[in-house]
Formats: structure tokens, sequence, C-alpha cells
């Protein structure tokens, strides 16, 4: 394909967009703006033309495009990034033959901000809500110290307990959703994770002696501190665990390791409970996913289908990864790894 030709075609496709209002720009390899169409002077409120010439790596307001054109990735799917300090775009990049790379530019500012709205406002609802539902529990605790009860109201407390306790993990998943949704950024301290696990393991003590479950920790000597975020590592602990006690019977084990190579810290969470057949696998790290089972009466198992996306996000987040291997009837294996040096991804 001869340059010309694609320069044409390239032109053509600005114009195209142009024609449905989508702004979109062509730089060539080296991050040099060869085209702009009106959309996108329109959008960044620049002159005509102006942008024409410059370089991307030397445009503030444009730094994102950077990093994707660095990477050299086609962006099939979108990504979305503040520009000049106010507009957020969904990014798609796209190289065109050897004219360079085209850029279309979707601007979802109203979108962005009515969501951030509405994730302040859920905070808000979560937040107050949780005061009532303590009540509730220490009312109904309150009733058990005041005489004997008959096994009917025993069972009724039973079910205001799970209830109240069901609310309370929905509420705190969507804390944490609503935290990772509007990219608060993570606070960055030194974090032993053998502390980290000790708290965790101290939130779930009840969980684990109602389920009866034996829970056995392998922690490496001398294992460094790393930077990351405690609270949400914290987090990370206890869906891992919490969830690793409740797909196992009654009186199953889960085993804990802890430890390190040159790069990476590991934990390792594994039960022999009740597993994951191969289908489900590829999905559980989804929001909301929760796999299928065939007993939905009494005996069912709340969840939410948010505790481990909540994970695997505040895993990318330390620029981690974490996988799952499991086999029905035999249990489940879930791997973290955690850069031993981390920090966040800067913009550029
Ligand atoms: P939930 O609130 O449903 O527990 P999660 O996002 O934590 O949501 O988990 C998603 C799904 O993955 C769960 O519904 C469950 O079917 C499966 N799962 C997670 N951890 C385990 C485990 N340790 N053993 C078996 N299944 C698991």
């Amino acid at each position: 394909m001869s340059l010309i030709h694609d320069t044409s075609t390239a032109i053509q496709a600005l114009r195209q967009l142009d024609s449905v209002g989508l702004a979109a720009m062509i730089c060539d390899a080296t991050g040099i703006v060869q085209l702009v169409n009106s959309a996108a002077d329109a959008l960044f409120d620049e002159e005509p033309s102006q942008l024409e010439g410059q370089n991307i790596f030397e445009v503030d307001g444009l730094a994102p495009l950077r990093k994707m054109l660095v990477a050299e990735q086609p962006q099939i799917n979108p990504e979305m990034a503040l520009l000049y300090n106010r507009l957020h775009c969904l990014i798609r990049m796209q190289r065109i033959g050897r004219v360079g790379y085209i850029f279309t530019f979707e601007d979802v500012s109203e979108l962005k901000l009515s969501a951030d709205r509405l994730a302040t406002a859920l905070n808000t609802v979560a937040h107050d809500l949780k005061a009532p539902i303590s009540a509730v529990k220490g009312f109904a605790d309150l009733v058990r110290n005041t005489g004997e009860l008959n096994d009917k109201q025993e069972m009724f407390l039973g079910r205001i307990f799970t209830a109240a306790n069901n609310m309370e993990g929905l509420l705190r998943d969507l804390v944490d959703i609503t935290w990772l949704d509007t990219d608060k950024p993570l606070t960055l301290e030194p974090v032993r994770l053998a502390s980290v696990l000790q708290s965790a393991l101290d939130i779930l003590a009840n969980h684990r002696t109602k389920r009866q479950t034996d829970i056995a920790t392998t922690i490496a000597n001398d294992l460094p501190e790393i930077q990351g975020d405690g609270r949400r590592l914290e987090r990370v602990f206890v869906n891992l665990i919490g969830n690793a006690i409740k797909y196992t019977p009654v009186g199953g084990s889960v085993t804990i390791t802890l430890s390190a190579n040159d790069s990476w810290q590991i934990i390792e969470v594994a039960d022999n409970g009740i597993g994951i057949s191969a289908e489900y696998l590829p999905h559980i790290f989804k929001r909301f996913y929760r796999v299928p089972r065939d007993n939905d009466g009494d005996d069912k198992i709340d969840g939410t289908g948010l505790g481990l996306s909540i994970v695997k996000t505040i895993v990318d987040r330390h620029q981690g990864d974490v996988t799952a291997i499991s086999e029905p009837e035999k249990g489940s294996v879930f791997v973290v790894r955690l850069p031993t040096s981390t920090a966040e991804t800067p913009d550029d």
C-alpha cells in the first residue's frame, strides 16, 4: 500500500468520522500530529489546524496518548483518560498502514460526573446504613440475654443475624466498588503481609469458628516489607480467605502460605471445598458473577459476586496478578503475586 493511498484513506476516514461528530486525530509513529478533524478541534477547544505539526509528546493536555503510542498496541477496547485536565474521554487507537495511528475520542465527561456523583451518594448511603444494621445486631444480641429462648425464637434470631451480616457484607462490597470506580489513589506505605494476614484472620474469627474451619498458615522467614495499601490488601485477604471458608463444607481445611522470590511476594489460599468447574473458572473475577449452583434452597451460599472482582482490581492496582486453580469436590487454590516494590502506574 503506498503512502499516498494510505494518506488519502486516512483523510477520508477523518471526514467520515467528522460527519458523525466523532473527534479523531492522526499521528505518525513518532507522535507528530498529521491531521485533526473539526470535531476534535472543537472538543479540545483548539483553533483549526493548531495541533497539526505538533508532537503529542510535547502537548501537556494529550499526555495519555503518549502512553498508548509508546505501547503500540491497538486499543480495540477503549481506554478512559483525562485530557486537558477537563475532558474524560474514551480513546481508541488503530494503526493505519504506514501513515501512523488514528485516535478517536468520545467525550464522556458528563457521564463520568454523574457516575462519580452516584458513587458518592452510594458511599454515603452505605455508611449511613451501617449504624442501623449494627443496632439490629446489638438488640438481637440483647434479646438472647433477656432469658431462656425456645427453639423457634432461637431460629428466628439466627435468621436476623444472618440477614444483618449479609447486609453488612453487601454494604462493605458497595463501599469497595465505589472506591474502585472513582479511581481514588492507593495509600501506599511499607506493609508486612504477615501483619495484614493476621488482621484479616481476626476479622474472620467468628466466621471461621461457626464453620469449624481448620486454618493453617505457613509464613516464610524474613519476608521484606512491600509498598502497598494495607487496608486494601487486608480486603484481598478477607475476601479470599472468607470465600475459602464459605465454599468449604463445615469442618473443612484452609491453608494459607506467604512466600517470596526475587521479584514477588506470593500469597496462596487453598481450600478443600466444593471447587469450581473448568467452564465457570474463567468468569469468577468478573463483577457480579456467581457460579450457578444446584442448591438454591435454604442452604444456598450467600454472596454478591463482587468479592473476587474487588480482589482482582486491588491486586491489579498494585501491579500484581491473581489466578485460580480449582477442581470440583476437591478444592481451590487462589494465588496472588505482588511485586516486591510497588508503585501505581503514573499517568504518563
Ligand atoms: P460471592 O459473593 O458470590 O462469593 P466472589 O466474587 O467472591 O462472589 O466469587 C465469585 C464466585 O466464585 C462465587 O460465587 C463462587 O461460586 C466462586 N468462588 C469463589 N471462591 C471460591 C472458592 N474458594 N471455592 C469455590 N468457589 C469459589
